[in-house]
């Protein structure tokens, strides 16, 4: 399956689409981690992301979609993937269509995950991740680490987001509802769109999601 995770910052997609992507044998392929491993290694790609991170802003089009189109055509992403913070804004999604189209494949459903805006602004602010890897995602108090700032995963030390500060949330939400909120009405249009109200448990939204994509296939 070729699916797409929309929604918010701290909506729960990185949380969902871990479990989504093992329960469907499919890379979870996330734009916000490759950035943040390209910094952490120090690439010029890295650095010329950090700069918009930052800010909150996106990263520019040409940047972001040499990087997705890179990562889908590797060999494990034959198959099918789990896209999350891609695309971002209508440019990157008729970028991405072209890919597709290009493969001979295309997309089987977009995920609109909705969670009011009050809740995102509590999910961020506990928001920790793993300084080895930014899809081991975890919350002070909605989902707590077995040891306090360890990672359950792999050990790795959990640390508080750069731009997950009042600030740049601001900026954040802000670039959602302008740039990225449209993508949904231009997947709406393709019939692709199953929203899943996010609130609740993990395990919960979860299921409600492996829901949506069985009667969507069937
Ligand atoms: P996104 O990838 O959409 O930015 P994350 O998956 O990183 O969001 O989730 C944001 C924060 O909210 C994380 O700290 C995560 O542990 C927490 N979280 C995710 N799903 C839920 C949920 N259903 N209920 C409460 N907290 C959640
Ligand atoms: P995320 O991890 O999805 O919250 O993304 C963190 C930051 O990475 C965003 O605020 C953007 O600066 C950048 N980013 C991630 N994905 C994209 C994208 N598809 N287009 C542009 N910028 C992105």
């Amino acid at each position: 399956m070729r699916i797409v995770l929309v929604g918010p910052p701290g909506a729960g997609k990185g949380t969902q689409a871990a479990y989504l992507a093992k329960n469907l044998s499919i890379p979870h392929i996330s734009t916000g981690d490759l950035f943040r491993a390209n910094i952490s290694q120090g690439t010029d790609l890295g650095k010329q992301a950090r700069s918009y991170m930052d800010k909150g802003q996106l990263v520019p089009d040409e940047v972001t979609n040499a990087m997705a189109e890179d990562r889908m055509s590797q060999a494990d992403a034959a198959g099918g993937f789990l896209l999350d913070g891609f695309p971002r804004n209508v440019g990157q999604a008729e970028a991405l269509d072209e890919m597709l189209k290009s493969k001979g494949v295309a997309l089987d459903a977009v995920l609109d995950l909705e969670v009011p805006e009050d809740e995102v602004v509590k999910r961020i602010a506990g928001r920790r991740i793993c300084r080895n890897d930014s899809s081991h995602v975890f919350h002070v108090a909605y989902n707590q680490p077995e040891t306090e700032g360890v990672c359950d995963i792999c050990g790795g030390e959990l640390y508080q987001r750069d731009d997950d500060n009042e600030e740049t949330v601001r900026t954040r939400l802000e670039v959602y509802h302008t740039q990225t909120e449209p993508i949904i009405d231009y997947y709406r249009e393709q019939g692709l769109v199953v929203t899943i109200p996010a609130l609740g448990k993990v395990t919960e939204v979860t299921e409600r999601a492996m829901a949506a994509l069985k009667s969507d296939e069937g």
